[in-house]
């Protein structure tokens, strides 16, 4: 008499997954000028957007600000990952404060491509999320070329001066085939739309769209760590779903998972946005193997290197330092 088996509960853990480069040195900065200086040292905004992270600089002497008037004069302020526009850089200056500057080089990137489009005049389409900080900081480059556009559905509501001078340019974090489909409508109505001289969606936005969607159709459920503000992270519950998961969550900590999320399920996916540090995603595992999710398989689409090098305010002061 045959038994039946019980089927095997696995997780499939998206590679690559978690920090980028950009996040990565973003926090090291933190971290290096309260080592070097001492606390306090100010951040404008969330460094990166994950709350494990914010408050564990926090809690190490950092002080988050949301702008550059809550900064005593002269003291150190760190820009965040996302960028800032030079209103607030001149804002900064004008305080005298010791700036650092830890914007992402690829959102910097986006930045002079605005700057330049603006210089030959063009009306900047620029594809993101209104209220995001790294959209107002690029948006401020130019903010008489730039207007946003945050979906597909927005395209028929722009108006632009020169139909035949329009460039489009794009957030850094947002979901490859949701840009392509607005850029795609954006064509239609302006056939000699321009490009962006290389894509703006960064490569570790890209390279985890790719790997949630290769386990997203074997996965009952699928389970995104990271925080609520970040736009990477919450673009990879939407690819996931749109791939096939059966259903799928986003998460800042392990503790939030719903032991229903789980019910029935036989294969876990899970990944974690670029400002995740890993340690958050070892604990849904191991949460999940407490829920008899004993099997743990990789499924990796690329292999990243890129690493970056600190600000360069920090590498002299780091040099100064001795
Ligand atoms: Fe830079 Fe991309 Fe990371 Fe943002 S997600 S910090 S643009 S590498």
């Amino acid at each position: 008499e045959a038994a039946t088996a019980a089927p095997v509960k696995r997780v499939l853990l998206a590679a690559p997954r978690g920090y980028c480069a950009g996040v990565d040195r973003a926090v090291v900065a933190v971290e290096k000028a309260l080592e070097t200086y001492g606390a306090p040292v100010y951040v404008r905004k969330e460094i990166v957007h994950n709350k494990h992270v914010v408050e564990t600089l926090r809690e190490r002497g950092a002080i988050f600000v949301n702008d550059t008037d809550e900064v005593p004069p002269g003291a150190r302020l760190v820009f965040s990952a996302h960028g800032v526009s030079p209103a607030v850089r001149d804002a900064a200056a004008a305080r005298s404060l010791a700036t650092i500057d830890a914007t992402c080089p690829l959102v910097t990137k986006v930045h002079k491509e605005a700057v330049r489009f603006a210089n030959d005049d063009y009306d900047i389409l620029l594809i993101g999320h209104t209220g995001h900080e790294e959209v107002e900081g690029t948006a401020g480059e130019a903010p008489d070329h730039v207007q946003v556009v945050n979906s597909p559905d927005e395209v028929d509501q722009v108006v632009v001066r020169d139909p035949a001078k329009v460039v489009w340019i794009s957030q850094t974090t947002l979901s490859v085939d949701e840009t392509m489909e607005t850029v795609r409508r954006l064509r239609e109505r302006f056939p000699s739309l321009q490009d962006p001289p290389s894509d703006d969606i960064c490569y570790a936005t890209q390279n985890r769209q790719v790997a949630v969607k290769k386990l997203a159709p074997e996965a009952d459920v699928v389970i995104v760590v990271g925080s609520a503000n970040s736009s990477n992270s919450v673009r990879l519950v939407e690819v996931a779903l749109q791939a096939g998961a059966g259903s799928a969550y986003r998460v800042d900590r392990a503790a939030e998972i719903q032991d229903e999320w789980l019910l029935g399920a036989t294969t876990v996916g899970v990944t974690s946005g670029a400002s995740v540090p890993e340690i958050l995603v070892q604990d849904v595992i191991a949460h999940l193997q407490g829920h008899g999710f004993g099997q743990v398989e990789e499924v990796r689409t690329a292999t990243e290197e890129l690493m970056f090098s600190l600000p360069r305010e920090l590498r002299a002061g780091l040099k100064a330092a001795g």
